[in-house]
């Protein structure tokens, strides 16, 4: 479930993000399947690189419907569901702007296919 209005705490040492947690500011947490509310279960640590390809842990909510039984994962719009980079990044490769990207050239015809 890819959540629009939230906050971000980034956890920093000597200059380095250590990692960052997302904090959903709506509530009730709704399921986007059946709009049953959805408790907390756990969270889950995902990975998503910046342009420099520096990998940044991300602590993502998970929550439980009790109606349809599913496990929804908290994705906030920063990242796209399926990609390892954040938008911010796709979107400046996508544009031409390859100055500071640090990934393959197949990752960045790839995506500018796609504009
Ligand atoms: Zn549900």
């Amino acid at each position: 479930m890819v959540i629009k209005n939230h906050s971000l705490s980034f956890n920093i040492s000597l200059e380095q993000i250590l990692y960052i947690t997302v904090q959903n500011l709506d509530y009730p947490v709704i399921c986007p399947i059946c709009n049953y509310e959805v408790k907390i279960r756990d969270s889950k640590r995902r990975y998503i690189k910046d342009e420099t390809g520096q990998k940044i842990p991300l602590n993502l909510k998970r929550y439980y419907c009790s109606r349809c039984n599913k496990l929804h994962t908290e994705i906030p719009d920063i990242i796209e569901p399926y990609k390892q980079y954040d938008s911010l990044t796709i979107e400046k490769v996508k544009s031409g702007d390859i100055s500071s990207f640090a990934g393959d050239d197949s990752t960045i015809r790839n995506w500018q296919r796609k504009k």
